[in-house]
């Protein structure tokens, strides 16, 4: 079977599509056959260093996917053969304190498609069978592999961190990206007002276009005076944030007294002033997020289905395409995410 392999770390050249003979399922697991995937930040971070990623190459690449059930146990709860799925990524322990209380997420054992183990960028995968979501009938394969990483993400910061409310108003730094699209699209779709930052007009126009309230120029525009301007001097409830420390001190400035800043990603570095005096005097909550609980996935996913929320996919690609891909992810122009055909 094809896959996209990481045989090193630095530069394109480390990823390459083999082949490799089809994994043998044991019990209690479930093959896959894939049909779609979506390219995560993560992919590229793996691609030139997975530094403080336990892995060994080389590693099928890949998180979330989508694909239709091959083989299984009998008498698998919800699942059978045939069935349209898509993935929850995190292989966890179900013993640790952790995933005994449901937040597996927080598992001390955690193990990553992708990141820890062999991914889904492959033509069949083998999964524990909970690691299986039923997917909406109607969706895309790729629409539906999109749900399991960025929206998982988006979902857990929003609903089970910041506890956002509708009616509230969100500030997303950085539209464009995976997460925060679907951050976009989930507040809107559960009735807040949601303004958003990029520093490319073409990005702010489709963010208009998708619903968003109010769009801030962050490189022509002070980002702290247009949200002011934009609640009446108030601040936003929710600032919603995965860029990091070039945006940190505007992320602060903007939340109202006794908002709430969650954050789920620190691309442009990871060590800015904390300010906090301002943190405490204006009672702020800084809440710390990644990826989601299963369960989480499926709420999602029944919220999604209901609405009709789809994930955004600006390009689909072949798997032998999968440097073009990559190039597109790293270029940061993408608008929506970047989908990989598994199955022609
Ligand atoms: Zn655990």
């Amino acid at each position: 079977m094809k896959t996209v392999d990481l045989i090193g770390h630095g530069g394109n050249e480390v990823v390459v599509v083999g082949e490799r003979p089809m994994p043998e399922r044991g019990a209690g697991q479930v093959l896959v056959r894939m049909h779609a995937a979506t390219l995560n930040r993560v992919d590229l971070y793996m691609r030139d260093s997975g530094a403080g990623i336990t892995h060994t190459l080389p590693q099928t690449m890949g998180l979330d996917g989508a694909g239709v059930i091959e083989a299984m146990d009998e008498g698998e709860p919800g699942l059978h053969i045939g069935q349209k799925v898509l993935v929850y990524p995190a292989v966890t322990c179900g013993v640790c304190e952790f995933c005994q209380s449901g937040e597996e997420v927080l598992c001390t054992r955690m193990s990553l498609l992708g990141e820890h183990r062999d991914g889904t960028l492959s033509e069949y995968i083998r999964v524990p069978a909970r690691n299986l979501v039923p997917m909406p009938d109607s969706w895309t394969f790729e629409e539906a592999a999109a749900l399991g990483v960025n929206h998982l993400t988006a979902w857990r910061m929003l609903v089970s961190r910041a506890r956002l409310q509708a009616g509230e108003s969100v500030l997303i730094f950085g539209i464009g990206g995976g997460v925060s699209l679907a951050g976009l699209q989930l507040a809107k779709a559960m009735g807040a007002r949601v303004f958003v930052t990029s520093t490319q007009q073409d990005k702010l126009d489709r963010a208009l276009a998708l619903g968003a309230d109010g769009v801030i120029h962050s490189r022509e525009q002070d980002v702290v005076q247009e949200v002011m301007r934009l609640t009446g001097k108030r601040g936003v409830d929710v600032v919603f944030e995965n860029v990091g420390q070039a945006v940190w001190d505007s992320a602060l400035r903007s939340a109202v007294r006794g908002g709430r800043i969650v954050t789920c990603g620190a691309t442009t570095g990871d060590q800015p002033g904390a300010d906090l005096r301002r943190v405490f005097i204006r009672q702020l909550q800084i809440l710390g997020s990644t990826l989601g609980n299963l369960e989480e996935l499926k709420a999602l996913t029944r919220f999604c289905e209901q609405q009709d929320l789809r994930p955004l996919i600006e390009k689909t690609y072949a798997l032998d395409d999968i440097h073009a891909a990559l190039d597109r992810l790293a270029s940061g122009q993408q608008f929506g995410k970047l989908a990989v055909r598994i199955q022609g």
